[in-house]
């Protein structure tokens, strides 16, 4: 059996499946997994929300499998810079980028570029302690819209209209929570353009938009007439019926009085945002064929992740996506998770893309050109001559138990189990430490 050298680009869930997968599908394969953040799991760590545990707890086994010693982590490398795609085809047979969404996707309509006019992924990455984003947000609005109606727009509006105490449990940064606290807002408008029917939300989390804490929900019976729910129409699923029964219930509840409220729009299509002084001041939709406005000072995008090109790899500018057929993108090249086929579906579902992208992978194995420096030293003498201060498995294990230990010892009303690193040369810092 041919012995296989093999990079990963992506330390995220979809990466970290493929390295998995290819470990226990291909024998004598020896596995390097990059990233260009100083620590792993990608969209666990800076997409999820941080009111999420249950889906955070997702990291526990993309952990076992990493600390399995199959699959060796590098972070702190970015493709492109770093490693050009000439290093690695010198050093491996083959390269899958799994390198994810993680811009907005554009919407193109007039006074988008106003101040207060926000991206979701920019926020997302704000309250999750991403690296590269500033450490302060602007949360000085007191009406605020969201855009879109997918779990991504929830998230954006829970963590918006939440107390920031409710909060303090979580990894949140201290600035995040500091910043979430002294937010005024007491009105988040989220705006779906199509109907109650039609939303791209889950069950689980909708249902826990009515369970925030002092956070009345608002819906407008004008979105809901006689038979807006039609059980026997194409396409519905179970999840449709369960989300239509929570917001008939919250339909028939009684208003009670809170200090933020959460208001379910359907059928608005976006058509102008409009400022003064280059400043957001309010929103402009189109509602069957009628104008409507709304008041507000900020505006989050949530309609959508876009996939960044990445250097010398065939890139499809309309989806987002790198070209590929079934992960497939040219000999020695693969791609899988949301750079393979754009930003839709839960975690799990990476895991069926990566078996396709492994098994076209493990049948073009004889086709794999040898590379003239195979062993994994020559990689890293490369790395160290350029400079680049690259972390690893252990480095991480260092990171997480400081982590862990900031949680400890904090002090205050509540137990935290983890209190997050933000910045980059700190967490590699942490990471190179000796003694820890
Ligand atoms: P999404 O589920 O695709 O939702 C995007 C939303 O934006 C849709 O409602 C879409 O409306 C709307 N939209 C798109 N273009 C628009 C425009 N020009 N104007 C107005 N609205 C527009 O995407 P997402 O929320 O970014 O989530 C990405 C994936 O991650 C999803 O699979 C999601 O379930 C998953 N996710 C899961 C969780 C969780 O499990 N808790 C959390 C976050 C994300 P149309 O439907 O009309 O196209």
């Amino acid at each position: 059996m041919k012995s296989l050298r093999v990079a990963i680009f992506g330390a995220g869930p979809a990466g970290i499946y493929a390295g998995n997968i290819l470990a226990s599908s291909y024998e004598n394969v020896s596995i390097d997994l990059f990233d260009s953040l100083p620590a792993p799991y990608g969209l666990i760590r800076y997409g999820v929300a941080p009111d999420h545990p249950r889906i955070k707890g997702i990291v526990n086994s993309l952990h076992e499998m990493l600390d399995s010693g199959k699959i060796r982590f590098f972070g702190n490398v970015e493709f492109g810079k770093d490693l050009k795609l000439e290093d690695i085809k010198r050093h491996y047979h083959a390269v899958i980028f799994a390198t994810g969404a993680i811009k907005d996707a554009k919407l193109r309509i007039p006074g988008v570029e106003l101040d207060g006019s926000y991206g979701a992924a920019d926020f997302v990455s704000w309250y999750d302690g991403h690296p590269d984003v500033p450490r302060t947000w602007p949360l000085n609005a007191e009406k605020v819209a969201v855009l879109g109606n997918g779990n991504v727009a929830l998230d954006v509006a829970r963590v918006l209209a939440k107390q920031a105490d409710d909060m303090l449990a979580t990894d949140i940064p201290d600035n995040v929570y500091q910043g979430l606290k002294a937010s005024p807002v007491t009105d988040v408008h989220v705006f779906g353009r199509r109907g109650p029917a039609d939303i791209k939300f889950t069950p689980i989390e909708l249902r826990e938009l009515g369970e925030v804490e002092d956070v009345e929900i608002v819906l407008y019976s004008e979105d809901f007439p006689e038979g807006w729910f039609n059980e026997e129409a194409e396409g519905v699923t179970n999840q449709h019926r369960v989300m239509a029964r929570i917001l008939n219930s919250w339909l028939e509840r009684e208003s009670t009085p809170a200090k933020r409220r959460l208001h379910l729009h359907f059928w608005h299509q976006p058509k102008e945002i409009f400022g003064e002084n280059g400043k957001v001041t309010g929103m402009r939709f189109e509602r069957n064929g009628e104008l409507r406005e709304y008041p507000l000072q900020a505006i989050y995008r949530a309609i959508g992740y876009f996939g960044s090109e990445l250097p010398e790899i065939p890139f499809d500018d309309a989806k987002g996506v790198i070209v590929n057929e079934g992960g497939r993108v040219a000999p020695g090249i693969y791609a899988t998770g949301w750079i393979k086929r754009g930003p839709v579906g839960l975690i799990g579902h990476t895991k069926s893309d990566a078996m396709e992208t492994i098994e076209n992978l493990v049948a073009d194995v004889e086709t794999l050109i040898d590379p003239e420096q195979p062993e994994l030293q020559q990689v890293l003498a490369a790395l160290k001559e350029r400079g680049v201060d690259y972390t690893d498995w252990a480095g991480w294990l260092k990171l997480n138990q400081h982590e862990l230990g900031l949680g400890t010892a904090f002090e205050g009303p509540i137990e935290r189990e983890r209190v997050k690193v933000v910045d980059r040369a700190e967490q590699v810092r942490i990471s190179h430490a000796t003694g820890i």
